[in-house]
């Protein structure tokens, strides 16, 4: 099987190990650097403990032997200390004062520094490593050079025997980490592996699976459980359209069998005058049906288009109420309900015409359809503040306050089985929605069970909708 370098598990598997690395390389480089610091400090310590006793030694003899010299005084001492370690002083013009026996061929560099205070130093000698102290002290009375030097091989092989150890273990390290790294990786990308097998298993067919959730209260817990969320909406949209497909085909078949039916009785042998106007007002009343249905379809479509460009134009929506009052007057009386419009004389708002009028057609066939014969639908339309309220209020059957917040979904109806006749398709609200919402309107339902429904645009007053000339044109018509 072909390696994927850029798949999730190989990313966290060699990241880990660089990092792995990269932690060890630093760990050990620092460790080296700190103990390599603290044993030359240590080292620093000793010698400048030294350098005070070696000075108090000389210059506290006078009071046990004043006849015996600084090179005598410093012979004596040298007896007690270490074969490794050298005491050496000169005169400040370089002229040798005492070297530790043997050593009076060594002399140790001094440094082109005064060194009134402490220089500290690393040399070599014979391929020893020496760590070296020149100071410029007092001793008997005058100034001279004390140059003091140790051995410091031990150091080294200190230093040396902690890298081969690490480098040893390193390996070691790094295969471990190489391990827990693959380990690692698999643990965390395991879920992620079952959700994606589970997901491509997710067909149109089988919306009703869902993904395994990993009860690992982390991100992952947090993203499946947001799929099967949107796997659960998907459904019911799903399940939506397909019964809304169903229902269309239903309907449609039925309008074009009642056509085909009234169109073929009324062929079917000479018939007078009026028989063929019933026949064919009956074509009409199932045609304009068809015709509604199909225009709802056809907004819908029109809404899906992302970057629909509205054309916004000045519109005096207190004459469009009107108009569309009058429209509906006609099918309200059939349905012996009492249709009534109290508008504000003029009310200019920046909208799409044809969007606006669909909108209010929508709410008030709405009103119309689910209204009780003989109620009341009550229209009105008023400024409020800075805006204009347009109220819809029927006493019809109202909407349960769980269904309410679905009725603006698409393909959503209350109650599936009521209002058949009158062409329901569950397309209506959600035309108001987009409607609404691509003029920046705001929509509220207020509705009792049995008792009716109150349906309020809410749109705000732009400021001049209207030029001055405008205004002038409409008001010399007038
Ligand atoms: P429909 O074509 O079914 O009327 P809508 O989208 O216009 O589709 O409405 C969705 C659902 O909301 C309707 O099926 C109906 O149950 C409910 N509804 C809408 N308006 C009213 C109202 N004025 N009174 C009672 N129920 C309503």
């Amino acid at each position: 099987m072909k390696t994927n370098f850029r798949s999730l598990r190989i990313r966290l598997f060699l990241m880990y190990v660089l990092f792995a690395l990269a932690s060890m390389i630093c760990l050990g480089c620092f460790s080296y650097w700190y103990l390599n610091q603290a044993l030359a400090s240590s080292r620093q310590q000793t010698m400048l403990a030294r350098e005070k006793r070696v000075v108090e030694y000389v210059n506290s003899w006078p009071e046990k032997d004043a006849s015996l010299t600084m090179a005598e005084k410093l012979r004596q001492l040298s007896v007690g200390i270490a074969s490794t370690d050298i005491i050496q002083v000169y005169e400040l013009d370089g002229t040798p004062i005492y070297s530790t026996p043997g050593n009076s061929a060594f002399k140790l560099p001094w440094p082109n520094r005064s060194c009134n205070e402490r220089c500290y130093g690393l040399t070599q000698r014979d391929g020893h490593a020496i760590r070296t102290l020149n100071h410029v002290v007092e001793m008997d009375g005058h100034k001279v050079r004390l140059s003091l030097s140790g051995n410091i091989d031990e150091h080294f092989q200190i230093l040396q025997a902690v890298r081969n150890s690490y480098l040893m273990f390193c390996p070691l390290l790094l295969l471990a980490s190489l391990a827990g790294g693959y380990i690692l990786s698999n643990r965390a990308l395991e879920p992620v592996s079952r959700m994606t097998t589970e997901a491509s298993r997710i067909g149109i067919q089988d919306l009703k699976r869902r993904l395994p959730v990993p009860n690992t209260g982390d991100e992952l817990e947090v993203l499946a459980l947001s799929w099967n969320e949107l796997l659960s909406r998907l459904e019911t949209a799903v399940a939506r359209l397909t019964r809304f497909t169903g229902d269309l085909s239903h309907d449609l078949s039925t309008t074009i069998t009642i056509m085909l039916t009234t169109a073929g009785l009324a062929l079917s042998k000479r018939r007078s005058a009026d028989e063929y106007r019933s026949a064919l007002s009956k074509i009409s009343v199932e045609c304009e049906a068809t015709s509604r249905l199909l225009e709802d379809l056809l907004a819908v479509a029109r809404a899906d288009i992302v970057h629909q460009k509205i054309e916004f134009k000045p519109v005096d929506f207190a004459d469009l109420v009107r108009e569309v009052c009058q429209q509906f007057d006609a099918r309200a009386r059939v349905k012996k309900q009492n249709l009534s419009c109290d508008i504000d004389a003029e009310t200019w708002i920046s909208g799409d015409v044809s969007l606006l009028r669909r909108m209010f057609a929508i709410l008030l066939d709405n009103a119309i359809k689910y209204a009780r014969e003989s109620g009341a639908i009550r229209v009105s339309l008023a400024k409020s503040g800075g805006a204009i309220i347009l109220k819809v209020t029927d006493s019809g059957i109202g909407i349960a306050a769980e269904a309410l917040p679905k009725i603006f979904d698409r393909f959503y109806r209350v109650d599936e089985s009521r209002n058949q006749d009158e062409g329901s398709s569950g397309l209506g609200l959600s035309i108001v929605k987009w409607v609404v919402e691509a003029h920046q309107f705001s929509i509220d339902v207020h509705s009792v069970p049995g008792q009716g429904s109150v349906f309020t645009v809410s749109m705000p007053l732009t400021k001049d909708v209207l030029g001055d000339d405008h205004r002038y044109a409409i008001a010399s018509a007038r």
